[in-house]
């Protein structure tokens, strides 16, 4: 998410309240402290099609990270003003303690970390998804970030790239789909399903992006999780997410303490039940 160079504001964990997109279907900035992590007006605004978590029946959770990267964030990676849009730390860290877990890769991320993908297709504890070409938002105002030119033909292509880049390298087509900064419409979650794939928000924001104190990650994602709930998080590491590593070296261990279960998105939504 998060991937405004020239804004300096992070589109879906900016902090900055909920998106005052009429067509946003959830807020891509981290809720403020005290604020429910899903707000009303998002829960009646939500298009059919477009999931949020999976069933509440069972003390599953699948943590999920976005690989954003926008074509600024690609010039800031080849002028050196940014050392690298990986965090290794958060893929050492999932190595250690093995929790099964979704990456959202943008298609220009995975082609500037090939490597780092074939580490994550080759392990079956990580699914693969697809989150744009290019992290453009498909509707617009959307936190800084540039929209999709080009009408629906244009957002079909940031599907089907980002798709192309993954299954280049995985072998497999990815299955879910999450809308760059949290921006969409009903249309544009009845595009994706046309492309073959299911859009997947979450219901838990961690607000690890611009975010430098890992305490505040622990508590909004400690505070939030339910059975079935998806945790959105970034893969990126500093600058613009840099307590993500540290806050999951307390949120994982606590979470199987409190009894829940990690799982990927093919196992959290195999029953394909919709938000409810
Ligand atoms: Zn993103």
């Amino acid at each position: 998410m998060s991937g405004c160079a020239t804004a300096n504001v992070s589109p879906e964990a900016s902090g900055s309240g909920p998106n005052t997109s009429p067509n946003a279907a959830s807020a891509p900035g981290s809720p403020q402290p005290g604020e429910p992590a899903t707000s009303p007006s998002i829960a009646s605004a939500l298009p059919l099609g477009l999931i949020l978590h999976g069933p509440r029946t069972r003390k599953w959770v699948a943590l999920t990270f976005d690989a954003d990267m926008t074509p600024d964030m690609l010039a800031e990676l080849r002028d050196g003003t940014v050392a690298s849009w990986f965090d290794a730390r958060i893929l050492a860290i999932l190595q250690s303690t093995r929790p099964p877990a979704t990456v959202f890769l943008t298609g220009l991320w995975a082609r500037t970390y090939p490597d780092v993908v074939r580490k994550l297709a080759a392990d079956p504890r990580f699914d693969l998804a697809n989150h744009s070409f290019d992290h453009s938002a498909f509707e617009g105002p959307c936190y800084g970030l540039p929209i999709v030119a080009g009408g629906d033909a244009a957002k079909r292509a940031e599907v089907e790239q980002a798709a192309q880049a993954i299954e280049q390298i995985d072998g497999i087509a990815p299955r879910w789909f999450r809308f760059p900064g949290g921006c969409l419409s009903a249309s544009d979650v009845g595009l994706v399903h046309s492309l073959g794939e299911t859009p997947v928000q979450w219901d838990v924001v961690s607000g690890d992006a611009f975010q430098p104190d890992q305490t505040v990650v622990i508590r909004d994602v400690l505070s939030r999780v339910r059975p079935g709930s998806i945790v959105a998080m970034h893969f990126i590491g500093a600058p613009n997410a840099p307590a993500t590593a540290t806050a999951l070296l307390t949120i994982i261990p606590t979470l199987r303490a409190r009894g829940f279960s990690f799982v990927t998105l093919d196992t959290l939504l195999r029953s394909g039940l919709l938000p409810g």
